[in-house]
């Protein structure tokens, strides 16, 4: 074993040889990085001692808590017995089988089927290139268009960030690439103006109609996105927006692709966000959850209707990652699901700590600088407002954003700004008391703004 370096050793190495991601280095060399050694249950713990209250799950993925050892001792069991073999040209491992068929299990009834890869942003591309070839597949090449909505998150490869609709990712790489479109989010507080959420939700939904009609329903070949926006701040769609958003898919015969990267695997009190939210995709990323974070693994859910074409029609699919499927990922993804299953870690969000946690965030909304609160499972947005009464916001909304999120920090909680809305994603195994505390800590953070 090599000797651990000391921690100021340690920082120096990372600030000459590290490049972090979404990350200013040049800051971060200056105020020197945190370093993170070790975690527990709900807590992390840094190399100066100190604890945290992880109530982000690391970055939304963590669902099953820190420090599950049989998560580590099922992928241990399967390095020593098979460390690697690939999907490729007709071969499979037996966890790569097993996970895809229990995440079948799982998903909506016509999701039976899934591609394997080792994040989200992979995910993303994989969908992308699929969608394409299935309408090629079916005498309609010229179906290559893709809608996707401003401030939406589906990764950082190019597909990826081209379809998130992130302005800062676009401007660097000369980006989105050709053929695809965003149109607005749904974001009430922000752009609903004199309209109810209910209007503006349907609103909004109409945008992919017009859009569509802008492009030619010809030439447009899937609409994409998450059940809620994660990294755009948890923006909460209106409940008019989802069922019209399917029906136009429907109607225009456009592939619909949900993005489960972060509602899967228990997130919003089901299995996954379009069951929430009672649509059908066509095609579905899925990632982060799907193994806690404990090794990178990420796929597509593939639709009958998809997967019809791709075997029948299509044939080879080039496409693929050396890891797909890769069996140590899979064996800790399948013993992160039977951990979920036999915890009941879902119906305990729709039914317990979802509805606990709903109540104690919506608290938050007596504070004068909270104008909205609002949460699905254990996923909370958290709105600052300058004035509530006319939802006014804040001139620098990304520094009273990080104001907020560094008085938490300073108090150990972990939560995670988005200019100024405060977003919250804890471990689906947070306990009532543990919600307490991220209630107490974020509140106290609230009165330094007033
Ligand atoms: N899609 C969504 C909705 C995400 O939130 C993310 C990551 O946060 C991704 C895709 C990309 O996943 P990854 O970071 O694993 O590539």
């Amino acid at each position: 074993m090599n000797e651990k370096p000391s921690i100021s050793n340690l920082a120096a190495i990372d600030a000459a040889h590290h490049i972090h991601p979404f990350s200013d280095m040049a800051e971060l060399n200056a105020r020197g990085t945190r370093i993170i050694e070790r975690a527990e249950g709900l807590f992390i713990t840094d190399s100066t001692g100190k604890k945290y209250l992880d109530a982000f799950a690391g970055l939304w993925c963590v669902n099953v808590g820190y420090g599950r050892k049989s998560i580590a001792e099922a992928a241990y069991r399967q390095m020593q017995e098979l460390p690697y073999y690939n999907a490729f040209f007709g071969t499979t491992t037996p966890p790569a089988t097993l996970l895809a068929q229990k995440v079948a299990s799982h998903a909506g009834p016509n999701l039976n089927r899934v591609f394997f890869t080792n994040s989200g942003s992979e995910a993303t591309d994989t969908w992308f290139r699929m969608a394409r070839v299935y309408w090629k597949a079916l005498g309609k090449p010229q179906k290559t268009q893709v809608i996707a909505r401003k401030n939406g998150y589906h990764g950082s490869t190019v597909a990826g960030a081209s379809l998130g609709g992130m302005k800062l990712m676009h401007e660097q790489g000369n980006l989105p690439i050709d053929g695809i479109h965003h149109i607005n989010q749904p974001y009430w507080y922000a752009e609903g103006e004199h309209l109810s959420p209910a209007e503006f939700g349907l609103k909004i939904a109409r945008e992919l109609e017009t859009k569509i009609d802008e492009l030619g329903e010809d030439r447009v070949a899937a609409f994409v996105a998450e059940p809620i926006q994660g990294a755009g701040g948890v923006i909460i769609p209106p409940d008019t927006y989802w069922p019209e958003i399917a029906r136009i898919c429907k109607a225009r015969n456009i592939l619909l692709v949900v993005d489960e990267v972060i509602c899967g695997f228990g997130r919003l009190g089901e299995w996954f966000g379009h069951q929430h939210y009672g649509v059908e995709p066509d095609l579905a990323p899925i990632a982060k959850g799907l193994s806690s974070g404990y090794l990178p693994i990420g796929g597509v859910l593939v639709s009958d209707r998809v997967a019809e074409v791709m075997m029948n029609e299509v044939g080879e699919f080039y496409h693929g990652f050396t890891y797909s499927g890769h069996p140590v990922a899979a064996a800790a993804a399948l013993e992160n699901i039977r951990i979920i299953e036999e915890e009941g870690l879902v119906e305990r969000v729709r039914d317990d700590i979802g509805p606990y946690f709903a109540a104690a965030w919506k608290s938050l909304e007596s504070h004068e600088v909270v104008g909205e609160a609002q949460s699905v499972g254990l996923m909370g947005g958290l709105q600052l407002a300058a004035d509530k009464a006319t939802r006014r916001r804040y001139e620098k909304p990304d520094d009273i954003g990080t104001l907020v999120r560094n008085h938490c920090l300073e108090n150990g909680l972990i939560l995670r700004a988005t200019g100024d809305r405060m977003l919250a994603s804890p471990a689906l195994t947070i306990s009532r008391s543990e919600v307490d505390q991220v209630i107490e800590t974020l509140s106290k953070a609230l009165d330094h703004l007033r």
